[in-house]
């Protein structure tokens, strides 16, 4: 009989993109036998990230208390520039580059069955809001991915960009069909981008 409380924690763990119970319950025997120093690191970090975290009024990516994100406060980046993308961890990876300086806005995913739609919605609704009130941007750097799955997202954010005058940039082709952002390769990804 397994015990109640282990059997919610490796619910929990089964829950995460990506893993199956059998690596939920990898996770959690690899959990219980680090030392007491790393776990409580761990339930610390955690604590402070659920009890600060906020999402950057301007592109929402995460950020700690404050209302903008570091990218967005940073007066040193090129405020005329905005680049969409999908996911956060499509920013990390573009961010990693270190040769884009302009902003993000993040659209928290695609609009597909499996996603939560109800925020991209919403965030749809922000990026136009934004181009509408924000007299900085000119150029919109499209950067969402190269699937099919992205067809509908991106004719839906490329239709809401249309109704402003902006220059509007898109990955060049070049990056494989098929492939998502954060799997290309920097060089590929810095020709497409244009950077
Ligand atoms: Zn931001």
């Amino acid at each position: 009989m397994i015990n109640p409380l282990f059997k919610k924690i490796i619910e929990i763990f089964d829950s995460f993109p990506e893993i199956g119970p059998r690596q939920a319950w990898r996770l959690f025997f690899w959990f219980i036998k680090q030392d007491k120093k790393f776990q409580n690191k761990f339930l610390n970090f955690f604590q402070i990230l659920i009890s600060q975290l906020n999402f950057c009024e301007k592109c929402f990516f995460p950020t700690i208390e404050d209302k903008l994100c570091n990218i967005c406060s940073d007066n040193k980046r090129n405020f005329s520039q905005l680049c969409i993308v999908a996911r956060e961890t499509d920013l990390i990876t573009i961010e990693n580059l270190k040769k884009y300086k302009g902003l993000y806005f993040v659209l928290g995913g695609l609009i597909l069955p499996f996603e939560n739609k109800e925020i991209i919605k919403e965030r749809l609704k922000k990026i136009e809001e934004r181009l509408a009130n924000d007299n900085k941007i000119k150029e919109v750097i499209i950067s969402l991915p190269f699937t099919r799955e992205a067809e509908l997202t991106k004719k839906i954010v490329e239709k809401i960009i249309s109704k402003f005058n902006l220059k509007v940039r898109k990955l060049k082709k070049g990056i494989p069909t098929g492939g998502e952002i954060e799997f290309i390769d920097p060089e590929t990804l810095e020709e497409a981008l244009g950077l």
